[in-house]
Formats: C-alpha cells, structure tokens, sequence
C-alpha cells in the first residue's frame, strides 16, 4: 500500500480501488465508478516522452490528461514523472512506462530472426526474460514485443525482427517470448508485460516497401499470419498493436473486421488494443478518414482502444461521445482494460516499485547478463558448410582476421538495440584473441563500403602469410529496420571478391539453422520452403540457379 495515498485519502478510509485484498475486477470496477468521462479518456492516450520536451509532458501529466508513456527510460526519470502523475491525480492513478525491449535492453541480443535460429524455445524464453530484467530495473513495465509478422521477404527491413518464414516456429517462438517477458506473476518487478505485434499481415507489403500497400488473401490471413498472435494470446499475452497497414484495403487501425471479429471474436483475446505509432492521423494524411475526429470516431467504433502518439482520442473522444457518435460504454470498456493492465502489473499497490536506481545499477550489463546472453547467442550462429572440415580450429596458428567486420562495433548490436551502446559490443577480432590467446592474429580491418584495391591487397598480403584466414563480411545495420527496405540483399562484389579466402574460425558448435530461406538472387523472391504446391514449377530463365541455403524446414 503506497503510503502517498494516505494523505488522498482525507476521510482515513480505504477504498476498494485501494484495498489489495479485493480481486482486480472489483477494484477497477470501484474506480472507474468514481471516473469522469474526461479522466476515463485519459487513460487511453499514450504518449511519447522526449527529454526535450519535458515540461509540456509534465504538465500535461499535472492535467491528468496522460495515461501512459513511453521512451521515457531510467529508474530516477520515471520515478520523478510517477511521482508527478500519482501526487497531481485526484484518484492517485498511476502512469504506465511502455518501451521497445526487442532483443536486449542493455546487454544486447541477436536480432530476433538471429535467435530464431537456434529453435529452441526454452533459450528464447530465457533471453525475453533477460531482456525484461533489464527493462524492467530500468522504469519500464510493458514492451511492445514479440514481433511476430511472418514475412517471406528479405528486403523488408523488418524482418529481422521476426522469426524467420514459417508461422508453426513463429507462433512456438511467440509463445516462448511472451513467457519470458511476462514470467510467472506481472507483480514480480522483474517482468514485463508483453505487447505482441503487427496486428495483422503487416509483412506482406507489397516489394517489402516499409508503410505501403498489402495485399492478402483472407487464407493468408488465417494460415500465414494468425497462428503466432494466436499463440501469443494463448500464452497469456495481455496487450496487443495493430499494424499501419490494412485488410482489404481497410487501415487495419480502424478495421472492425480485424480488431474486433478476428481478434476477439476467432482469437478470443480479452486484454488491450494498443494502436500503432500516429496511426490514426496516418489514417487522415492517407485520405481513409476527413479527419482526426472521424479516425478516431472509427477506431474506437471498430475496437481500438490505446492511441499511440497521436492525441487523436484525448482530443475527440469526449466530443464523439455527447454526440452519440461512440458510446460512452465502448470507451469505458476500453478504460476498464487500460486499468486492468496497471493493477495487474501491481502499479496501484506501489507504483514506485520499479524505479530503484540502485537495482538499475547493478541488473544492467551485468556480468551474469552477459554470461547468458553468450551461452543464449552461440546456439544461434549458423554453419553453413564446414567445408574441407575447417572447423574447429584445434591448434594455436597464425590467423589473418580481414573484412570489413574484422574489427567493426557499429553494425553488430543491430536495430532495435535500445540502450546498448557500440563501445561495449565485443568486435569479431577482440571475441577471437580473448578465446585464442595463444594465436598469432594478423588483423586487417576496414570500413564497410571502403575495399578499394589497396586494402584487398594488404589483406590478402595477410591471408598469405596465416594458416588461417576468417573474413569478416556482412551488411550495415542500417539495412535492416523500420522504414527500410532494400532493393538488393546481395553482398556487395568488393566483399565476395574476399570469401575465397574463409578457411576457419570458432571453437563453439555454430548449430543454429535457418528460419528464412535465402535467395541466390533478389529475383528469386518471394520464396519460401512451404510455398503452395502447384502442378509445375517455372523459375526465373535468366537466373543460373535455383534457391540455395533453404531453411532448416525444407
Ligand atoms: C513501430 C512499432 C513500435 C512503435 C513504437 C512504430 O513505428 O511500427 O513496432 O513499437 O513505433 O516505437
């Protein structure tokens, strides 16, 4: 019981609300009992923090006009920004802290299609659990992940953050992932509530074009894209976003179909309808609604209930509701849900609870961490082909370590790396003379994009006088994420003109296998192992070859 409240409480008396011992239910319903409409809207709009703009956030939280946050991160930061909501609040309700914790909150992850890799549910349950420890000492208590879009498109740039092309490993990898963000009990600080996303078919965009069109089947729907959300909800997943993109040509934001029929009518999800980033004002600059007023009228009308960073709800709801346009009901439905998830994460009971500097200090990047994201990562890494049996490396050898990720920091946390930070990643070169102390390293970095004819010749100059030559090759991080997408997923020519040099490198099993099957070219795509079967197969005439490296399904 949070001792703030006494002095709330002028009568000495306990309310419902208030009192530990009621279950959820009955205190949510005590409260929103004693809610105006306008303090109700409140609860539904979500609300970006950035330090520069500090002030106007805090007053607005003095208003009660925020429910929740997010991109505020820090122990000391959101205990001062609770502090401000819980103190100024006639009914003392509490801020929620929501944040992406993708693969990693300080001590980084592999990209999620990296972990995918090693098929093991119980290392990816670890490694969401891992994440929500940091987060969690961090101020944050909801993440808006697994990601669970099933794309057969590499030059998406999001889809590193999915778990490769199959929906039955998908859907075995959300359900892990929501486990191990959300632990055993919401109430332990050391979890976080899970926000599973894109609701739904955000992957198959047309040409992997990040925000533009898709175009999907209805057995799509159902067969490529629901089994994941599906076992998300299954494994107790209490909130959920909806995808920028539409259903039948309907934003999916605003798309009763979906937001309403699908997912609580056929996936029986019971917890809270977070929309994406602005999405309702995206409705308007796409010209799918006239205006604010009408995306929002639509959203809440076909069963959106948190607005993301667009004001659009706290700015017309109440409007819509004297009007009769919405029903107060839907928008206390709504609210009852958004409360739900703060008294279950135990928000009411000490809303401080999560904001422990000292916690934070010694959980982040702590040397525990890193030991299990190491053991966590190895089972990742895939072998493709031990050719002439060059792996392991048995002996102590001369080794020439070249290419242009040989000592690189800056690409290897990946998108989505939240507060990693480069100088604390282990380069290829470092990981290799700390696991070779005995060797004799000959490195010849260089920077992406830069293998003039000089430096191939200083690095094969290497290469001959090594026994062994690991070359280091890869694309930028900035080639993959949001608002990204790729028109050739190819290695550049400069570095596979340096492969013919790869003979050896590791002491590990690199077991993991692929979850997404790799083109041999960009013309090839999409392809998939479970594409559907049809009487013959025509592929590219102009291609040398058909898909190699398939996935570890096919
Ligand atoms: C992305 C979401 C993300 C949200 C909040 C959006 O642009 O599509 O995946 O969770 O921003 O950062």
């Amino acid at each position: 019981y949070h001792k703030g409240w006494t002095d709330l409480n002028r009568n000495g008396r306990m309310e419902v609300y208030e009192d530990q011992s009621a279950s959820v239910d009955e205190r949510v319903k005590d409260l929103l009992s004693r809610m105006t409409l306008e303090e109700k809207i409140a609860e539904l709009n979500l609300v970006p923090y950035y330090a520069s703009q500090d002030s106007a956030v805090r007053s607005k939280i003095r208003q009660g006009k925020i429910g929740a946050l997010l991109k505020a991160n820090g122990a000391e930061l959101n205990r001062s920004l609770q502090k401000e909501a819980v103190e100024s609040h006639r009914l003392g309700i509490p801020l929620i802290f929501h944040e992406d914790v993708i693969h990693g909150y300080r001590t980084i992850l592999p990209v999620p299609l990296g972990e995918s890799c090693c098929w093991d549910r119980e290392s990816v349950r670890k490694g969401a659990a891992l994440a929500a420890k940091e987060a969690a000492a961090a101020g944050i208590q909801l993440t808006y992940a697994p990601m669970v879009d099933v794309s057969n498109d590499p030059r998406w740039g999001r889809i590193m953050e999915t778990s490769g092309e199959d929906p039955v490993l998908s859907a075995a990898l959300a359900a892990a992932r929501v486990k191990g963000f959300q632990g055993e009990d919401l109430k332990d600080k050391e979890t976080l509530m899970g926000c599973v996303k894109h609701f739904a078919g955000y992957a198959a965009l047309r040409g992997g074009r990040d925000y533009q069109n898709t175009d999907f089947s209805l057995r799509d729907l159902q067969e490529q894209y629901l089994p994941p959300f599906q076992a998300a909800v299954n494994a107790g997943v209490e909130t959920l976003m909806c995808s920028y993109t539409s259903y039948d040509g309907e934003s999916v934001t605003m798309n009763r179909f979906m937001n309403h029929d699908v997912l609580r009518g056929q996936l029986k999800f019971e917890g809270l309808l977070i929309s994406d980033w602005t999405t309702l004002s995206h409705a308007v600059a796409e010209g799918a609604a006239a205006d604010g007023k009408e995306a929002a009228c639509r959203g809440m009308n076909s069963g959106l209930e948190m607005d993301m960073a667009s004001s659009q709800y706290s700015r017309h709801l109440l409007d819509l509701a004297k009007e009769n346009a919405v029903s107060a009901d839907d928008i206390t439905e709504a609210v009852r849900k958004a409360l739900v998830v703060k008294f279950r994460l135990g928000l009411f009971d000490d809303p401080y609870a999560y904001f422990d500097a000292e916690r934070e200090k010694r959980t982040l990047l702590s040397q525990e961490n890193l030991d299990l994201a190491c053991e966590l990562t190895v089972p990742t890494m895939v072998l493709l082909k031990n050719r002439d049996e060059a792996l392991p490396i048995e002996k102590p050898a001369t080794i020439a370590v070249v290419g242009p990720f040989a000592s690189d920091k800056t690409n290897l946390l990946g998108r989505w790396s939240m507060k990693g930070q480069t100088e604390e990643a282990v380069s290829v070169e470092e990981g290799l003379k700390e696991v070779m102390p005995e060797a004799d390293f000959k490195v010849v970095g260089c920077k992406l994009g830069e293998l003039n004819d000089a430096y191939v010749s200083s690095a094969v100059a290497a290469v001959r006088e090594s026994d062994i030559a690991i070359v280091c090759l890869g694309e930028s991080a900035q080639n993959s994420g949001e608002a990204v997408t790729m028109g050739k997923i190819e290695l550049p020519q400069d570095q596979i003109n340096l492969l013919k040099a790869v003979r050896k490198c590791g002491k590990k099993n690199p077991s993991g296998k692929l979850t997404q099957t790799f083109p041999r070219h960009s013309g090839q795509i999409p392809v998939a192992y479970n594409e559907r079967r049809t009487f013959t197969k025509i592929e590219p005439g102009d291609l040398p070859e058909g898909p190699s490296s398939r996935s570890g399904l096919d």
